[in-house]
């Protein structure tokens, strides 16, 4: 049972932030609603007021620049992210990170900055944004500042913002040279969340791993960074032997949390797994990247 609430409307981003920060303790951003409203039904947050962003078309968009890589808009939705020519060329990563995100219903309602502010650690997009570099922009009623996303998240269901901002665009750099990124979820029914995941970025320098960046989703009660494993990569003359060490190493810094689908034993040994796949495919990929 929803308890009731007062809808809001805002008719800008900039009315949106001065409802916010009006309402920031007793207020929400509503967006698509398909995280938000599981969790009113479930009775785990009760705002007295929705603002809701939905209609907001000032901050749906997808945009690419040479120099300071792709923007793109909060509202924006996950099915036009996945349906992009834009991003399929230059990102190609994330569209096949989002034709497996749930289901065709959710992705044309669902919106990347509710999936990256819901802050589930299983959800998808921060993994493969947070090998990439990225970071969000959020805004309050007195500014702006961004935050790279390997920062963003700070504990289950928490993230850096305050109660009065809301992220406006997500921040992808443009992919260096010689560099490539691959994901890959493991669950059991396909187009669910995973059980745990693993997104894997390489970059080169000739034969040898310039940077590296392992990050492991639902491996932990936030999506995190596994710099012992990076440690392992840079530096290294890539092998399967380095990308079995750096397995290794995932699998023993990762914590994931035991629940009906996988005990913690289970989710470390397919953290090995995804993270060795997934660093040879990057490897490989980067090889033949311009
Ligand atoms: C059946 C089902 C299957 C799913 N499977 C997957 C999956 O496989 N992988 C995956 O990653 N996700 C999955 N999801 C989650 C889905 O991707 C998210 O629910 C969706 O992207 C959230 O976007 P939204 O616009 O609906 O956010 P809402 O539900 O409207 O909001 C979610 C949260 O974010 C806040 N919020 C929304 N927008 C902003 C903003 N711009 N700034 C700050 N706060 C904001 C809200 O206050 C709320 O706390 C699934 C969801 C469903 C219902």
């Amino acid at each position: 049972m929803i308890s009731d609430f007062t809808y809001l409307r805002p008719g800008s981003a900039k009315e949106a932030l001065q409802m916010l920060s009006k309402h920031q303790e007793d207020g929400k951003i509503i967006c698509g609603g398909q995280s938000l409203l599981i969790i009113m039904r479930q009775g785990l947050v009760t705002p007295e007021y929705m603002i809701d962003i939905k209609r907001l078309d000032e901050l749906s968009y997808i945009r690419f620049d040479q120099k300071k890589g792709l923007r793109i808009g909060a509202t924006t939705t996950h099915r036009a992210i996945e349906k992009s020519a834009l991003i399929k060329d230059k990102y190609p990563v994330l569209v096949e990170m989002e034709e497996k995100l749930a289901s065709i219903q959710v992705r044309n309602w669902g919106t990347i900055g509710g999936n990256l502010a819901h802050a589930d650690a299983a959800g998808d997009p921060a993994p493969v944004l947070t090998a990439m570099g990225g970071s969000v922009k959020v805004a309050s009623a007195s500014g702006e500042r961004v935050i790279p996303l390997d920062e963003f998240y700070t504990d289950l269901f928490e993230t850096a913002m305050n109660h009065d901002e809301m992220i406006v665009e997500v921040i992808v750099p443009p992919r260096p040279p010689k560099s490539g990124t691959k994901y890959q979820k493991f669950n059991l029914l396909d187009s669910d969340q995973g059980i745990v995941a693993v997104a894997a970025t390489i970059t080169l320098n000739g034969r040898t791993c310039k940077d590296a960046r392992i990050v492991l989703g639902n491996a932990a009660t936030i999506t995190m960074r596994a710099k012992e494993a990076e440690k392992v990569l840079i530096g290294a003359a890539l092998s399967d032997a380095v990308f079995e060490k750096a397995g290794e190493a995932a699998a023993a810094e990762c914590q994931p949390v035991a629940d009906i689908h996988a005990s913690e034993e289970y989710g470390r040994h397919l953290i090995k797994i995804l993270t060795k796949r997934m660093a040879k495919a990057a490897w490989e990929q980067a090889k033949i990247s311009g």
